[in-house]
């Protein structure tokens, strides 16, 4: 069994039942000044420049990751979220996202149509109301009250693509490995030591009519938890959903893993359910509090983008499984 990285300052104790919890008395050290953002995909790259430059401006953590991913949400080479997303069966894009601050507020939206920026949707959800998820026809009009624009999202070259899709008459989504479609999670640390994450996207091509992935769910896609760290997910949202990624790999980290070990470990969670093997993909990106990074891939193929001391890098992530 690997070495875990125990952090110091926990202290372990045993319950009734015989399992271990780890509390964490005085957690993991928060670094002011020191601003970080991580997020998934090449497309992190920008979305991390422009969260950068609100952390930059001393803004916060919140304000960072919303910044960061309607970056992407705006971009229609970007196939997998927001605007030129890849739409479901009948040519609909709908769009998944949601949002935690550091005071562990959420808000969500889901199977959301015609509104280009779904972060901004769910952080008014969060900021407005004292709901956490809206889905479907009522975040609509919920944003549509709130000043939000309806739009057009499919673009020219997406729906070119969805109609060969049906000409090929594929029983199967694009999903694959190496695909180019994939859901922007951004995670940020701003000045004050305080983190935030964002995730959105369209989904996987070409799903059911009403498929909901885990981008939306807090504790599947993304979960924040500002005395531990912040992680987000991409891949096969059924698989993070029924193992609680997110979630899972904050707890482990508060129990005394390393970031990068309880990264693999919500990874290798999935794989014993797959015997060992998966045609899928699952990413995760975890943001501890303290600044250490944290990722792990089932395929090579993944990438995530970290910006911190000056540098904004993308790095590829070698597959565990
Ligand atoms: N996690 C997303 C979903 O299942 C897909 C992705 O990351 O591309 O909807």
């Amino acid at each position: 069994m690997k070495r875990r990285d125990f952090i110091k300052t926990g202290t372990i104790s045993l319950v009734a039942s015989g399992s271990i919890l780890t509390q964490c008395d005085s957690p993991i050290k928060k670094v002011k000044n020191n601003p970080i953002v991580l997020s998934t995909w090449d497309h992190g790259i920008s979305a991390n420049n422009s969260a950068m430059d609100i952390l930059n401006n001393n803004g916060t953590a919140l304000d960072a990751v919303e910044s960061g991913v309607r970056v992407t949400e705006a971009d229609p080479s970007s196939q997998s979220v927001g605007l030129g997303g890849r739409p479901d069966q009948d040519g609909h894009v709908t769009l998944d996202a949601c949002i935690m601050d550091s005071d562990g507020n959420a808000g969500s939206v889901a199977f959301l149509r015609d509104i280009k920026h779904p972060i901004s949707v769910a952080r008014k959800v969060m900021k407005l109301t004292d709901h956490v998820m809206l889905v479907g026809a009522g975040a609509k009009r919920f944003a549509l009250e709130n000043g939000f624009q309806e739009e057009n999202l499919l673009t020219d070259k997406s729906k070119e693509e969805w109609l060969q899709w049906k000409r090929d008459n594929s029983v199967k989504d694009s999903w694959g490995p190496n695909d180019e479609h994939d859901t922007i999670s951004t995670l940020a640390r701003d000045n004050e030591g305080n983190l935030s994450g964002a995730c959105t996207t369209s989904g996987l091509a070409y799903k059911l009519h009403g498929r909901v992935g885990d981008s939306p769910i807090i504790g599947a896609g993304l979960y924040v938890d500002n005395e531990i760290g912040a992680v987000g997910a991409t891949g096969k949202g059924e698989e993070v959903i029924k193992t609680c990624g997110s979630f899972l790999v904050v707890e482990l980290m508060r129990q005394g893993y390393s970031a990068m070990d309880a990264c693999e470990e919500a990874v290798n969670r999935i794989l014993r359910k797959q015997s060992g093997k998966s045609d899928f993909q699952i990413g995760y990106i975890a943001l501890r509090k303290d600044g250490q990074v944290g990722f792990s891939a089932i395929h090579d193929g993944f990438q995530y983008a970290l910006y911190k001391k000056n540098e904004n890098k993308l790095y590829d992530v070698k597959g565990i499984g």
